[in-house]
């Protein structure tokens, strides 16, 4: 189903590993950027996209915006957007000790769902990353959103990153289940050109995991979760029943997403675009009564729209339906990008289930390879 995504582009400092847009932020500036992003979702005719199942706040860091600005943007959205009942509210926050209120005010302000960013609890592999968190501030942090009465809380971990070993991760995976959340993300680190960590990888002064060893680490992530009762239901995040993240859910399944803020990326009717990623020429323009710049990134025909619907949708332990890209998009464009996977499926790496092709558990362990012979 359809989601609104919000993107806030402030972080304290920059991660070693990180390539998303965001700034140094100051009160000053999140209070403006705030009446900005209010008045850019106002603006936007109210039934101009479908009713949203899910409204995200991702960043950058979400968390260090006030629970009252939250709340600003919460109403913002329902004015100008039809959202469906229940709608799923998820905010990311950064580990560290929470302002009194914080919480709660989140939750008051309709906040359903933290996602708490705490890649490792191992503070010399945190210094690996670029992270200046204290793993001692997870565990008050996730006791404060229980007592606001956040029932959906997500934990984001980080495979596969400088000096990480299976022996680290099985650690981290026991430090996440003593928080006992609903929803587990384990993202195998993917080196991002231009990056601190890129440089300092191809200088030879930072190690990372082999392919063996990264492996391995994700093979321990899928154990211990699947053990204790989490559904792995996409290649790198495990939930309790009725816990899968919806927002997420709807980019993995070819869904229509809004996004609002610099460098947030919309998909419309099959037209990407994204906001400039340029925070002053977005405040500049919204302030001035204009809607901010959007870059047409592309127009998807139905081959392509195929194509996005199997990268995406493979990543989904389900898999996709092939019947239902056929309907929707014609044999023509669906028959030839399912050859195509041939190959992946003699290997082993995919299987049909019915109508339904998806990887195999070794395909979940080489979904880069499948993934290429789709792009090639
Ligand atoms: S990883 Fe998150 S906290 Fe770190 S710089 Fe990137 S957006 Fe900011």
């Amino acid at each position: 189903m359809p989601g609104i995504y919000i993107h806030i582009p402030f972080c304290t400092r920059k991660c070693a590993y990180c390539d998303f847009y965001s700034l140094p932020a100051s009160p000053h500036l999140l209070q403006r950027y705030t009446q900005a992003l209010v008045a850019d979702i106002r603006r936007r005719p109210h039934g101009s996209f479908p009713a949203a199942a899910s409204v995200y706040l991702g960043g950058g860091t979400p968390s260090l915006l006030s629970p009252a600005q939250v709340g600003a943007i919460l109403d913002a959205v329902a004015a100008s957007h039809d959202l469906l009942p229940g709608v799923e509210v998820s905010v990311e926050v950064n580990p560290a000790p929470l302002r009194a209120g914080f919480a709660r005010g989140l939750a008051a302000a309709g906040v359903t769902r933290v996602s708490l960013g705490v890649q490792t609890f191992q503070p010399a592999l945190l210094r690996g990353l670029g992270r200046r968190q204290r793993p001692e501030d997870v565990a008050p942090a996730v006791h404060q959103f229980r007592r606001a009465g956040i029932s959906s809380l997500g934990v984001d971990l980080v495979l596969g990153g400088p000096g990480m070993t299976t022996a680290s991760v099985a650690e981290d995976l026991r430090r996440t289940l003593e928080m006992a959340p609903e929803h587990v993300s384990a993202y195998l680190l993917a080196l991002e050109p231009g990056t601190p960590l890129a440089r300092a990888v191809a200088a030879g002064r930072v190690d990372l995991p082999g392919e063996d060893e990264e492996a391995s680490q994700y093979e321990t992530a899928r154990e211990v979760l699947t053990s204790v009762g989490y559904r792995h239901y996409e290649l790198s995040n495990f939930a309790l029943p009725g816990h899968a993240c919806r927002h997420n859910l709807g980019y993995w399944e070819g869904q229509d997403y809004l996004g609002y803020g610099p460098g947030a990326v919309s998909l419309v009717s099959g037209v990407r675009s994204m906001v400039r990623a340029d925070l002053y020429s977005y405040l500049r323009e919204v302030e001035a009564g204009r809607p901010p710049q959007r870059v047409v990134l592309e127009t998807l025909g139905a081959v392509d729209r195929v194509r996005e619907r199997l990268l995406m949708g493979l990543r989904l332990t389900e898999g996709v339906c092939a019947a239902q890209l056929e309907a929707e998009f014609g044999p023509e464009a669906t028959r030839p990008l399912l050859a195509v996977l041939q190959p992946a499926a003699a290997a082993g790496l995919l299987e049909y289930a019915g109508n339904r092709v998806r990887l195999t558990g070794r395909g979940q362990l080489l979904a880069n390879e499948v993934f290429r012979a789709l792009v090639g």
